[in-house]
């Protein structure tokens, strides 16, 4: 075995060649850093700002560079940002110029998008369930590109968006995603053969076929089977003079949380091979939704240690609770699905196990009770911690003010 101070000289050397390379290369800072690690733009400011407040600060850099980097592994694809993962105007406004598009979810999503100065042709109406008058707003606003996934919303998007895109929502496996979507958006194959036909026939452009493999998807592999059925499908659509000239291959790519996930030249590997192998000679436009990818590893989240206690004498495990919970910022760790890493002052001493909770009066804001966690022994109230790679889908669900709390307040710096 190496001596530790041998192994600290190898890391240190990394760190130096890490730094010589990142230097060589274009845009500054963020890539002198590991991924979802703190930016030493984000340290300045906390060290600079005292806050009494739980805030997530962005470093609109990584945002930046996680949307280049994007695009450098995934070249031939358009990229949506879905601004459901995060809507601070910063980041629209960091992007638009970059030439990203959007994927947006509701009437105000678009709405933002358009006060921001993004033209309405770079704007997805992504969502599949969509109330009439939302239809009629988007059209009106000149956007041409809608999801369906049932026969009713068709209708819908015919009457009042006519002649609009329309691309057809299936269902595909979400195995291997930490944060699935389940059921509740797309339809099988065959219903969508038949509906984007229908959507011809209403007048409408079905321009092609979208899928979402799950979000925080950790195997790059899962993309294959989606685009295998999507290719598939095409071809039934030829034989009914339909030609796929759109996929969406939805988001999934992945932030870093407490395990490792693969980089995202693997992600681009994996799918452009798949779309060679189903799409050859014929291949479509493809579009990318990346959310979480973009904004996530680009957040801290800055919180406070409220109380820690211990529930009979002798109890090994800890309670800590923060002054951040579930209805504040932190929804994802419902089931414990999205495992945060989380940095104290305390880091390095010894530590043990405990159970996170979140401030509020409701047992439900119990961050990480199943989850083998451990925290410093010297942790206590008053202490700032900070939760890594939290940019993504933290304000957004953060609540007006369950309990009196405060929603999650957002810097972009
Ligand atoms: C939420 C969503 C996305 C973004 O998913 P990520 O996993 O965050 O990349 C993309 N497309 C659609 C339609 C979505 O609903």
């Amino acid at each position: 075995m190496r001596s530790a101070r041998a192994k600290k000289q190898v890391v240190g050397d990394r760190v130096q060649q890490a730094r010589r390379r990142a230097i060589a290369l274009v845009p500054p800072q963020p890539q002198a850093v590991a991924q979802g690690e703190v930016t030493a733009k984000i340290a300045r400011y906390l060290a600079d700002t005292p806050l009494n407040a739980p805030t997530l600060v962005i470093d609109l850099d990584v945002v930046e560079h996680a949307y280049l980097s994007l695009r450098r592994a995934l070249p031939l694809t358009k990229i949506y940002y879905a601004i459901k993962a995060n809507p601070a105007p910063e980041v629209i406004q960091r992007l638009a110029p970059l030439g990203c598009y959007f994927d947006t979810a509701s009437q105000g999503e678009i709405d933002l998008c358009l006060s921001l100065g993004v033209a309405p042709d770079r704007i997805g109406y992504g969502n599949t369930i969509k109330k009439r008058s939302e239809i009629a707003h988007a059209f009106a606003k000149g956007v041409r590109l809608f999801a369906f996934d049932s026969q009713a919303e068709l209708e819908k998007l015919a009457e009042l968006a006519p002649g609009s895109q329309v691309f057809c929502r299936v269902l595909v496996d979400c195995a291997g995603a930490d944060w699935p979507l389940s059921k509740k958006f797309g339809c099988t194959p065959r219903l969508a053969i038949e509906l984007l036909t229908r959507a011809r026939d209403l007048g409408l452009d079905p321009v092609g076929i979208s899928f979402h493999v799950g979000s925080q998807q950790t195997d790059p592999s899962r993309w294959e089977p989606a685009i295998a059925t999507a290719a598939e499908m095409s071809k039934t659509l030829a034989e009914r003079g339909i030609e796929v000239r759109l996929l969406n291959i939805g988001g999934g790519f992945p932030s870093r949380y407490r395990t490792e996930v693969p980089a995202l030249e693997a992600y681009g590997k994996a799918i452009m091979a798949s779309m060679n192998r189903h799409f050859a000679g014929r291949m479509p436009e493809i579009i990318v939704e990346p959310g979480r990818q973009v904004v996530g590893d680009a957040g801290v989240i800055q919180a406070e240690v409220v109380l820690v206690s211990e529930k009979d004498i002798g109890d090994e495990k800890r309670w800590v609770y923060l002054d951040i919970g579930k209805f504040s910022g932190l929804a994802e760790t419902i089931d414990e699905a999205i495992k945060y890493r989380i940095k104290t002052p305390h880091d390095g001493g010894p530590a043990g196990p405990v159970v996170l909770a979140g401030p509020s009066c409701d047992s439900v804001d119990t961050l990480y009770e199943k989850t083998d966690l451990k925290l410093p022994l010297a942790l206590t109230a008053g202490d700032k911690v900070l939760i890594l790679s939290t940019g993504a889908y933290t304000s957004a669900y953060s609540s007006v003010g369950f309990n009196g709390f405060p929603p999650l307040k957002t810097v972009c710096i």
